[in-house]
Formats: structure tokens, sequence, C-alpha cells
């Protein structure tokens, strides 16, 4: 306890600091338990300070975007969970420009629709940072972030900050090597992109048409985005549906009726039921199928 203490005064200096912060305030979803210390920070250089003071402690740290691809346990997080509000956006060149990993990434994307440039229509309805965008390679209608990204600067204890370039990223369908054991305690601070000449009218209306298509194929209650990769062959949300499992709820939880590889909260539902339906999804597509289902959606803490 005493240490926790010290630690939490050591870390005050890098922004606004909480205890038992409820991690459902903090996801898409509106699930988890508390975050044991909670740290905002407002900075590249703060976040990685904070996370170098976490490291000198020995205690556990989870990065936090925006919580729109992650499912928290209801007994919430120990340790240090880092709020990465670091949002500078720098401008290189015309098409170039460096960008704090915890800036928006569908309002960077609209911002560069409106002012004529072209790379990122596709990213207007995904959420989170772009942070997150590096770890699932996020993507969608054919395009996807390592199309425009150059290089991301990547932190850790250990190595400090070095600027990979993309491809040494390994940035395939919703992965990175930021989700291998060997990059998994990199943290990404900052990413430069490029973008191309584009005229401003056309992407507007590029954009429209990929809001409307969101709008008519998503549920609208709480959720993480798909909750699973599809799969080469077919989709997730056919294998879901192939096994009976559409519209199923457990407690408060719910696979959606719009689109079966959508689990929403339709009020207060727990962690331990998402798990559950995510558990019996699995076991029955594999069951029936021979298939594995591979999670998109990171979980996270204690069930
Ligand atoms: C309604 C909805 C629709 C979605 N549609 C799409 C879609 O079309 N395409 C798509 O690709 N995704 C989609 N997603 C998923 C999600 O938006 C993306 O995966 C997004 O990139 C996650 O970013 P985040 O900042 O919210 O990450 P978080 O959920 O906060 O974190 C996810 C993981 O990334 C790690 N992480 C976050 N920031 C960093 C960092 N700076 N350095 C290292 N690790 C970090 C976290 O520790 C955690 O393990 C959707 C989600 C929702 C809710």
């Amino acid at each position: 306890m005493k240490s926790r203490d010290q630690l939490k005064k050591n870390l005050e200096q890098f922004g606004e600091i909480r205890s038992d912060e409820p991690m459902k305030t903090h996801t898409t979803f509106g699930i988890g338990g508390p975050a044991e210390i909670f740290l905002t920070v407002r900075t590249s250089n703060n976040l990685a300070e904070a996370i170098r003071i976490t490291s000198e402690a020995n205690a556990d740290l989870f990065i936090l975007g925006s919580g729109s691809n992650i499912v928290v346990g209801d007994k919430g997080i120990s340790g240090v969970v880092i709020d990465n509000r670091a949002k500078k956006l720098k401008q290189i060149d015309k098409f170039h420009f460096q960008i704090e990993s915890g800036a928006n990434f569908s309002g960077t994307a609209r911002r560069m629709c409106r002012f004529g440039l072209a790379g990122l229509a596709w990213a207007v309805g995904i959420p989170g940072t772009f942070g997150g965008a590096v770890v699932y390679n996020a993507g969608a209608y054919g395009g996807c972030l390592s199309d425009v990204l150059v290089r991301a600067n990547l932190f850790s204890p250990t190595s400090g900050s070095v600027w990979f370039d993309s491809e040494d990223l390994q940035l395939t369908y919703r992965n990175s090597v930021l989700q291998n054991n060997q990059f998994k305690q990199q943290t990404v601070l900052e990413v430069e992109i490029m973008l191309q000449e584009g005229d401003a009218t056309s992407l507007i209306s590029e954009v429209a048409k990929y809001d409307e298509r969101r709008l008519s194929t998503q549920p609208r209650e709480r959720n993480p985005g798909s909750m699973f990769r599809n799969p080469s062959t077919q989709p997730a949300w056919k294998l879901i549906e192939a096994v009976g499992m559409r519209g199923m709820t457990k407690g408060e939880a719910k696979i959606s009726e719009e689109h079966a590889n959508f689990f929403v909260n339709t009020q207060q539902a727990q962690a331990k039921d998402v798990l559950w339906l995510v558990e019996e999804a699995e076991k029955r597509v594999y069951d029936t199928f021979g298939m594995k289902l591979i999670r998109e959606v990171n979980f996270v803490g204690k069930f």
C-alpha cells in the first residue's frame, strides 16, 4: 500500500491522477471495474516518463487509447492505467504530418478530407486513437492505416524511444508487431503519415457514403466494434449466426440482431456475461466448423 502511494506521488507530475476510477466510463462498451491508479497524460513526453516510472516500480501497466477495442473485467485493472490524451499534430509539409498517438483517428481523418487531403476517408467511422490504430492496423472499406503510415515512434523503458518504418511494424489485417510478445512492452508515442492531393468536395461526399453505410449496418447500442477477426473464408458474423447465436443474450449482454459479430451492452452488462457469450461462440464455431475464431477485441483486467 505504501509503495502504491509512493508510485501515485511520483506519477502526479505527469498529469491528473485518480484512484479506483471506473473503467466503464472510459470504454465505448460502457463496461469495466475500477482502475487502481488512473493517470491522464497530455503530452507524449509525459506518456513516456510515466511509463518509465511505472516500470521502475514494477507495477502493472495498461495504456488506454479511447477504449474502443477493449472489454475490461468487472473486477477492474490492477496497477496503473495511463489514459493517453497526447494529441499534438505537426504539419511537416503539404502532405506530411507528425501526430501524437492520443489524437483522435476518425476526427483527424474527417479534418483531412475537409482540407482536400486524400488517403484517410475510409477511417472516418473508426473510433479510437492513432496509437490504437497502429496496434490493430485499423481499417475499413478497403483502406487501412498501413496505406498512409510512414513510421511510428515507439517507446519502451529498456530501449527508449525509437522510430520504426511502417514496414518494420508488420501491419497486416487487424494485426501488427505490437500484438506480439517481444513488442508488447512498446507504446506508440507518435506517428508520421503521408496523404495525397485530393478534392474536398468529392472526399466529403465519399465520407457521407461511409457514414451512411455504417449507420445502416451497425448496432446503436454500446459496443467495442467487431468482436472477432474475419476468417479468410467467410465473415465471422456468418459463423456466429450459423451456430444459432444471433440475438442471444446473457444478463444484459447481447449478440446483436443487426450484426452477429457485434456484442452489445443493452443496459448495465457485466464483463463476465460478455466473456460467457464470447467463449460460447468460440466453442460452438469450433465444434461445428473446426474453426478457431480469433478475438479482435482485447480482454483486459480481472473478470
Ligand atoms: C462502433 C465501433 C466500430 C469500429 N469499427 C472499426 C473498423 O471499421 N475498423 C477497425 O479497424 N476497427 C474498428 N473498431 C475498433 C477500434 O475502433 C479500433 O481497434 C481502434 O484502433 C482502437 O483504438 P483505441 O485508441 O480505442 O484503443 P483502445 O481500445 O484504448 O486499446 C486497444 C489496445 O491497444 C493498446 N493501445 C492503445 N493505445 C496504444 C499506444 N499508444 N501504444 C501501444 N498500445 C496502445 C491498448 O493497450 C489495448 O491493448 C470499431 C470500434 C467500435 C466501437
